[in-house]
């Protein structure tokens, strides 16, 4: 614990942690002590591990990186944290990312942009850019941040980490601060697919706490190394978004895979236009309903010069809330609003009816899908953030997962000639984690 925290000291500049736990930690880790000497250790004893600033740990802040939520503190910590103390984790810090999640590249924090580590004129990736930074750079063993539309894959593959996100259902989302109820989840940050694989064995399961948690068994892993049958999205790979270097690793990784003895195919996935869209219209409706709790009156930020129960609301929003958040909630209240309802929303929600049902199709065929997972390599800090909508075309290649609700990793693939990480991505079918876990181990 004590290495990692001079690493923090060390690497402050990256802008990774929002705080470190110096206190609960240490009196943690001396509890850790304790019951190694005597025998009694959880699962994930000596794992030092970050989590997201927006996963509450009970009696510390959390502050979704807003200043809306500037001195709130969690009065409960959520399961996935419980969880993680239960296998006598120690909980460093809470981790910088974009304001209420809403971001691709960490620069929409109150606290500021994370640097990447590889290159700090480059951003960390987001929105979970903070968990990112502080395991590429060694701050912490692993980390944990959230992935409503590849928070936690793009900043991976921006690190050369691994980003696991899990099938929606599979980890609780009891206690992390809602952004898109529908698409959120918990994912890890790891340097390998082993330490993944550990800690969503501690994490996955049913919670009652969350409506939408699945109560379906965890399943027994097939860790035979038979020949597995992967299909290559065509329209992902020859997009003409996608970065010349890391079309080429990607082809090459595929050749390997060959040599492996699995089989592999182009598919074609003809929705790809749709998926940006669907995936915004849908999030920034939930979005907007999600953010109605922050009235100025049950949390956070409140204006003090407010003459009325209206004007509370109005000027503690104004103030608390950032420029994307306040787009978002803009543009989601739109799409939701009478004569728009049915033209955006609802039909939003149909197209993402049948992209569920051309990954269902495509899963009965297939035990993978390959894709990319950011269309280019980190990219410079302020590159993008000056145009919303190219922003969002950052996530082309990630909503996909969000959208079916399936499991998808985020491995590492070297890097490109300036040294700038790159990564691919595979897609499972729903509740194959384990399967998908294995996998990944097998080829990494
Ligand atoms: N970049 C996506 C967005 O801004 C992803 C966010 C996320 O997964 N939390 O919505």
């Amino acid at each position: 614990l004590e290495h990692y925290f001079s690493k923090i000291e060390e690497f402050k500049h990256l802008n990774a942690f929002n705080e470190v736990f110096f206190n609960s930690a240490r009196s943690q880790a001396i509890s850790v002590q304790h019951k190694i000497k005597n025998g009694s250790a959880g699962k994930l004893a000596g794992m030092v591990i970050g989590i997201k600033d927006n996963i509450s740990y009970l009696d510390h802040e959390v502050t979704a990186s807003s200043a809306m939520l500037q001195g709130y503190i969690a009065p409960y910590s959520a399961t996935v944290i419980e969880k993680l103390i239960a296998e006598d984790a120690v909980i460093i810090g809470r981790l910088n990312c974009d304001e209420f999640a809403m971001g691709g590249s960490n620069e929409t924090s109150f606290y500021g942009p994370v640097l990447n580590y590889a290159d700090s004129t480059r951003v960390s990736g987001g929105s979970s850019g903070g968990s990112a930074v502080a395991v590429q750079a060694g701050m912490c063993l692993a980390s944990l941040g959230t992935d409503t539309g590849g928070s936690v894959r793009q900043p991976a593959a921006f690190t050369g980490l691994v980003g696991f996100k899990p099938t929606y259902g599979r980890f609780s989302r009891f206690g992390v601060i809602a952004y898109a109820s529908s698409f959120d989840q918990v994912g890890t940050f790891t340097k390998s697919v082993e330490d993944a694989a550990v800690l969503y064995d501690v994490l996955a399961g049913f919670d009652p706490k969350d409506s939408t948690s699945s109560s379906l068994p965890l399943k027994t892993i097939d860790s035979s190394n038979s020949p597995r049958k992967i299909g290559v999205i065509r329209e992902m790979i020859e997009s003409e978004a996608l970065d010349k270097d890391i079309k080429t690793a990607i082809l090459n990784k595929i050749e390997t895979l060959k040599s492996l003895g699995h089989q592999v195919e182009w598919v074609s996935f003809d929705l790809l236009d749709y998926l940006v869209p669907t995936y915004y219209i849908l999030t920034m409706a939930e979005a907007s309903s999600n953010l109605n709790r922050y009235d100025g009156v049950r949390y956070g930020h409140r204006n003090n010069s407010a003459e009325d129960l209206n004007e509370l609301y109005k000027l503690s929003r104004a103030e608390g809330f950032g420029e994307e958040v306040k787009r978002r909630i803009l543009l989601g209240t739109f799409v939701l609003s009478a004569g728009y309802y049915d033209a955006y929303y609802q039909k939003a929600q149909k197209v993402r009816r049948l992209i569920v049902n051309k990954l269902d199709e495509l899963f009965k065929e297939f035990d993978f899908l390959l894709t990319p997972v950011t269309p280019t390599p980190p990219f410079k800090l302020n590159e993008l953030n000056k145009d919303p909508l190219v922003m969002y075309m950052e996530d082309i290649f990630t909503v996909l997962a969000n959208l079916g609700g399936n499991p998808a990793i985020s491995l590492p693939l070297g890097a490109n000639v300036d040294k700038l990480p790159i990564g691919y991505q595979l897609l499972a079918n729903k509740f194959d984690d384990e399967f998908l876990c294995t996998f990944a181990k097998q080829i990494q």
